[in-house]
């Protein structure tokens, strides 16, 4: 089974070790997973604050199995650093986007190369490309449809298919988007099944930001080895 949606490093106030965080997903009998990195959110980090947290992983768990995505904000833009850069520094398997954390301006000419560059890279190399979707119009499911028209052979997946129906249009009219279960609801989940799409759907649980939430508006008080063990049980659809 494989976890599509996993993170490590700084989320909010708490510091998820990145090692300890892919023990846990091993630990319960996760084959593969995509992971990346929540400090990536920190203001002011550095690609190589982040680039420390990926090596620390790859060192113990092979970039194979366990998979790190770079993480792409626009301020690296600024920063001078590529996609072909990034890529040649750290074994990373794929792509994320967050333009709910990171904001992208498609008219902005600067985003928009960019944009093609890392569409263009996961087009070139079939490499995964996940992006964040919700409820306001700057991470709708079609904020980046120009570039699931152009570049076909870039695996793109919609991180927790948000808003449902503005996912499910996406999926109609681009045979190879996908979509990540991460705090999909079980009704959501059986819509998609129910309207011909269930290949389209990866298992993907947002741990440990599952444990974050229960935790700070749940109340929960479990483990996180819990916490991950309830969240793969909704891989079963
Ligand atoms: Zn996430």
């Amino acid at each position: 089974m494989k976890d599509h949606h996993v993170h490590i490093g700084q989320f909010n106030d708490v510091y998820y070790i990145p090692t300890d965080i892919l023990r846990i997903v091993v630990d319960a009998g996760i084959e593969k997973c995509y992971y990346s990195s929540t400090s990536s959110c920190k203001v002011g980090v550095t690609l190589g604050e982040i680039e420390k947290e990926i090596i620390d992983c790859t060192k113990q768990f092979s970039p194979d199995t366990m998979q790190p995505l770079l993480w792409y904000m626009p301020d690296y833009i600024r920063q001078g650093i590529t996609v072909d850069k990034a890529f040649a520094n750290i074994p990373y398997r794929g792509i994320k986007l967050h333009p709910r954390s990171h904001r992208w301006n498609l008219h902005d000419s600067k985003h928009l190369d960019c944009l093609h560059s890392l569409f263009g890279f996961a087009d070139i190399h079939r490499l995964p490309i996940t992006i964040h979707t919700g409820e306001d119009e700057y991470e709708w499911p079609c904020f980046f449809e120009q570039f699931f028209d152009k570049y076909k052979n870039a695996n793109s997946i919609l991180a927790h298919c948000r808003p449902l129906d503005k996912a499910i249009e996406m999926f109609k009219k681009y045979p190879q988007l996908k979509g990540d279960t991460a705090f999909v609801s079980k009704e959501n989940i059986q819509t998609i099944i129910n309207r011909g799409f269930k290949e389209r759907l990866l298992t993907g649980s947002d741990f440990p930001i599952t444990h974050y939430f229960g935790k700070k508006y749940g109340g929960k008080d479990i483990s996180l080895e819990e916490q991950y063990r309830e969240d793969i049980l909704n891989f079963l659809f």
